[in-house]
């Protein structure tokens, strides 16, 4: 059987979720879990962390089906909705199951002060007011939180308070504008006494003043880190993830000859090329350069030619060794998606996102 497989190491996510609450304390940690947890497997990842020695005390998805199906898995945490609604009828099922949920336009206020005219009896929902503070995507401009809080607070079926939060924009790279988003954030939110969040994994690393009540870590979870110029395990974190195949072809090849579709590399002298039995229909980036490397026996070595959707190339070089069923690391605890993102122009949060269901998933717990 083709052996492509993404095995999940599921006490690595413990351990890297002991190490946040450690880093973080006495702030909570909210489990990001959306994009079926960044390509991990939404279900087992939160169905392990609520096995942890401390148990996690908040999961935040995307929407309202990736909510319900932890739910209906026995996920028993509190769950927020980080996008909040996208329509008045998914008010319902939030209050059915007891989702928490961002609010960040005034559609969304209008929704639910029109459902809260339908209903007698009810179980207060928790809301999360966004604010925008400078990133210019999802929220309300700071000035208005006043009058956001006293207007959402009259409506019937939300609990009260409100709880308060905003997002960094580049966390990772820019401190100064950082610590801007950081100070407009505290001013506009000083005074309530309520929760607040602001931080994501680069504003955890980086903005020490920002953790709040609650940090909101998702890459960092995972094992992988959102800044260029570190790694995950500098923060002794460990990679959850692994993308691993086997060589299922291994041949001589001559100087001067080229090795794949388009003939974007040419031998620049006699060697031996592996064929590894993963492509991009596995998720593995088809822009990624000649010369990105991948894990073969103990050492590095470089893709060529074009990756094609069932299969890519590797120097293995004049002396291998390497045979058929070797294991073949794309990345992993070898070998960081930081250190492979660069050479396709990217990052690791959409490497982990875009592995495919045809690879085989494995989870290990150990
Ligand atoms: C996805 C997301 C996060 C997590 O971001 P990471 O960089 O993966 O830690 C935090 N907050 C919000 C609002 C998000 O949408």
């Amino acid at each position: 059987m083709r052996s492509t497989k993404a095995i999940i190491d599921l006490s690595a996510l413990k351990n890297n979720f002991q190490k946040l609450k450690a880093m973080t304390a006495p702030s909570k940690v909210m489990a990001i879990v959306k994009a079926n947890a960044y390509g991990h497997g939404f279900v087992e990842v939160a169905k392990a962390l609520q096995n942890t020695q401390q148990g996690v005390e908040k999961f935040a998805v995307a929407t309202i089906g990736e909510a319900i199906a932890l739910r209906k898995a026995g996920i028993k945490a509190p769950i927020l909705l980080l996008e909040g609604f996208f329509d008045g009828d998914e008010l319902k099922a939030i209050q059915e199951y007891q989702f928490e949920t961002v609010i960040h336009s005034i559609q969304q206020i209008e929704w639910l002060e029109h459902y809260a005219q339908k209903k007698s009896l009810f179980e207060p929902i928790q809301i999360w007011l966004k604010l925008d503070t400078r990133m210019f995507r999802l929220g309300f401009p700071p000035a208005q939180v006043g009058a956001l809080v006293e207007r959402i607070q009259a409506i019937k079926v939300v609990k009260t308070p409100v709880n308060l939060m905003s997002h960094f924009s580049s966390a990772d790279s820019d401190r100064e504008f950082s610590s801007e988003q950081l100070s407009i954030f505290e001013n506009a939110t000083q005074f309530y006494k309520t929760e607040r969040s602001m931080a994501n994994s680069a504003g955890i690393i980086t903005q020490k003043n920002a953790h709040y009540d609650w940090v909101r870590p998702g890459l960092l979870l995972y094992g992988a880190s959102p800044m260029a110029n570190k790694a995950a395990q500098d923060f002794g974190l460990t990679p959850v993830m692994s993308l691993e195949s086997q060589i299922m072809a291994v041949k001589p090849i001559k100087k001067g000859e080229s090795v794949g579709y388009g003939r974007n590399w040419f031998a620049e002298d006699d060697t031996y090329i592996g064929l590894v039995a993963i492509g991009y229909g596995d998720g593995y980036p088809r822009h990624a350069k000649n010369g990105t490397p991948i894990w073969i026996n103990g050492r590095e070595v470089p893709l060529v030619g074009r990756v094609s959707m069932d299969m890519l190339a590797v120097d293995l070089g004049s002396d291998s060794k390497d045979k058929i069923g070797d294991r073949v690391v794309l990345w992993g605890k070898e070998l960081p998606m930081g250190k492979v993102a660069p050479y396709m122009d990217t990052i690791p949060y959409t490497l982990c996102c875009g592995v495919t269901s045809r690879v085989q998933f494995e989870y290990v717990n150990d």
